[in-house]
């Protein structure tokens, strides 16, 4: 079968800092109950079945909620556990993405180290940047403990990249922002575009004086990038990643372009045809295809009474996959379609619906349940554009009936950015095609 990764939420939305932006605060349905772990019951039968499956990189990337509150003895565990079930030449991937306040102990450190589990740190920029948002429990600024845990982690030679996320206030500082991460030494940052739906208004708690005027209906949060500032945002860093050689620094969504140039194929599913490169495994066992969708309707089954790899191959899973074969109008006569493909289903607008939420503009056969739009229409994949690497073979595979799908609250600042930056994309993928630039591996 095609593999896949796990996105494991061993501590499922549980968290020990209140982050302002935190996408649960606008999910409280999403939000479980009480305290939220995954027992070593659901750990075994998780290892053990992926396991078995004997893909040649086996991919488990340990998110949260915080996941570093299962305590560092789970994982221990989780790693016994992959040697046990996996056979000589099966190679596995350890990922961890964390608020790093608890790694600020030698003990985690080590064991990081030794297990070369490649750490995320989330951390917005310089101090007041930072403290802006990510606050603890108690509304005090996290930086101080991050930075010491950052600290901690060199002194133990941890292996660790950056999360930063692009909010109303950081998209405005791209400089501040790139250097500070330079000067950290962090040579693979990754930036993600923060917007989330005000609910009710009771998110409209922050600095009103801060380009409200830039709101895009429907309302988004106080916190939210707007689409004009992440375009100016992507179109700062990439000059700077330009200028500093993408060569000796990585930066996700640009590698993931780059990638596109090389071969035709996006390493991240913002921008990949379809939306199948992982499932999410709760706390609970149960199973979902999307981090922004673990909700009710989009449940696949739990690896407690299913095997993961029929969960991962299922219709639904499937019907989910396909979603992003529906495309607007503006997307179906767009130059970028190809490279751009619409965008994170997550962040396609409804367009004066509430709450703000991608799902209720997906429509598809399998779920015919779904709100549909009245701005697209379902046409086969063969009219994707000039430059489409999917082979001829392929379209029209996935045929859509009619539907409706909103385009995406970033359609502005993709435009803007791949109108920036693809051509010097291009120019530097013939660069690496002709041996004139040579990326690490580990960059790559
Ligand atoms: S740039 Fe906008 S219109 Fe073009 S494919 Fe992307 S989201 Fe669609
Ligand atoms: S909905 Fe967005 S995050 Fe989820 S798989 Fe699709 S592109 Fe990726």
């Amino acid at each position: 079968m095609q593999p896949f990764t796990l996105l494991i939420k061993p501590s499922g939305s549980d968290c020990n800092v209140d982050c302002t932006y935190c996408f649960y605060k606008c999910r409280p349905a999403e939000v479980g109950e009480g305290r939220q772990r995954m027992s070593l019951e659901v750990l075994d039968k998780l290892v053990k079945d992926y396991m078995g499956l004997r893909f040649q990189l086996s991919g488990f990337a340990w998110q949260g909620g915080e996941p570093t509150l299962m305590g560092l003895d789970f994982y221990k565990r989780a790693v016994e556990l992959q040697k046990k079930y996996g056979v000589t030449g099966q190679e596995v991937g350890n990922s961890l993405q964390t608020n790093a306040l608890l790694l600020d102990n030698a003990d985690w450190c080590q064991f990081l180290h030794e297990t070369t589990f490649l750490v995320g740190i989330s951390i917005d920029g310089p101090k007041e940047l930072h403290d802006h948002y990510r606050l603890d429990l108690g509304g005090h600024g996290t930086w101080d403990r991050v930075m010491r845990a950052i600290d901690r982690c060199k002194e133990h030679k941890v292996e660790f990249n950056t999360l930063t996320l692009v909010n109303r206030l950081t998209a405005d500082h791209p400089d501040e922002i790139f250097d500070f991460l330079i000067d950290l030494g962090v040579r693979y940052l990754q930036f993600i575009p923060c917007v989330e739906p005000a609910l009710g208004g009771q998110l409209l708690t922050l600095d009103r004086s801060v380009k409200c005027q830039e709101l895009t209906p429907p309302s988004v949060a106080e916190f939210s990038v707007t689409p004009k500032q992440y375009g100016d945002f992507l179109c700062r860093i990439f000059d700077r990643w330009m200028e500093f050689g993408p060569q000796k620094l990585s930066i996700r969504d640009f590698d993931s372009a780059l990638s596109y140039c090389l071969s035709g194929h996006h390493s991240i599913c913002t921008f990949d045809r379809q939306c199948s490169q992982y499932i999410v495994v709760e706390h609970t066992g149960d199973v979902f295809p999307c981090d922004f969708f673990v909700e009710p309707q989009w449940r696949l089954g739990s690896i407690l009474d299913t095997p993961i790899e029929q969960l991962a191959a299922c219709a639904q899973k499937k019907a989910f996959a396909r979603q992003k074969q529906s495309q607007p109008n503006r997307c179906l006569v767009c130059r970028h379609l190809a490279v751009c493909r619409g965008g994170c289903l997550k962040d396609r607008a409804p367009m004066g619906q509430a709450p703000w939420r991608g799902r209720l503009a997906l429509a598809s056969r399998g779920h015919p349940g779904l709100a549909f739009r009245d701005e697209g229409v379902g046409l086969p994949n063969a009219l994707n554009r000039v430059g489409d690497p999917v082979p001829p073979s392929n379209r029209g595979q996935d045929a859509l009936t009619t539907v409706g799908v909103a385009h995406s609250y970033f359609c502005e600042s993709y435009r803007q950015f791949f109108d920036y930056a693809l051509p010097r994309f291009l120019q530097v993928a013939a660069q690496i095609r002709a041996g004139a630039l040579v990326r690490p591996q580990q960059l790559t």
